[in-house]
């Protein structure tokens, strides 16, 4: 079963905003876009995002964020799979990522993990890495290139 970039959005995003999912998503997903179109590939204005987001709110998601590895290094910077996330986020709008973000709700979809893929031809694959563009490095440079 091959996902498509929604569903791998999807995946990413339930586990980096796990109690975000439901009732949260109208609230977090408009800020992770606002958040994400203050970073460019070399920098990240932590300022301007304080600003649009608030600090409290600023501050949770660039830590969840990092903790994600969609920033590294201090000041932070747009990892790859920063970068492939800031791609996917200014394709979508709001109400495109709403529904992206529950497709579990849809269909029997399997999550994948970065480490746990069930997305394989045949399904769950031991020792596969998931070929997720927001989880590796790799995988998100190729989405870049190709999308
Ligand atoms: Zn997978």
């Amino acid at each position: 079963m091959t996902k498509t970039i929604d569903q791998f959005f999807c995946d990413w995003y339930s586990q980096v905003f796990p109690h975000a999912h439901g009732l949260g998503d109208p609230y977090a997903l408009p800020a992770l876009k606002k958040l994400i179109g203050f970073c460019a590939p070399g920098s990240v204005d932590r300022s301007a995002i304080a600003d649009a987001l608030g600090l409290e709110t600023s501050e949770s998601m660039t830590h969840a964020l990092a903790g994600a590895r969609i920033f590294v290094g201090a000041p932070p910077r747009l990892s790859p799979m920063g970068r492939a996330l800031r791609k996917y986020l200014q394709t979508r709008s709001i109400e495109s990522l709403l529904i992206a973000a529950q497709p579990h709700l849809r269909t029997r979809m399997v999550w994948c993990w970065p480490h746990i893929c069930h997305c394989a031809v045949d399904g769950y694959e031991p020792g596969r890495a998931c070929p997720n563009p927001f989880y590796h490095p790799a995988n998100a440079v190729e989405y870049l290139r190709h999308g």
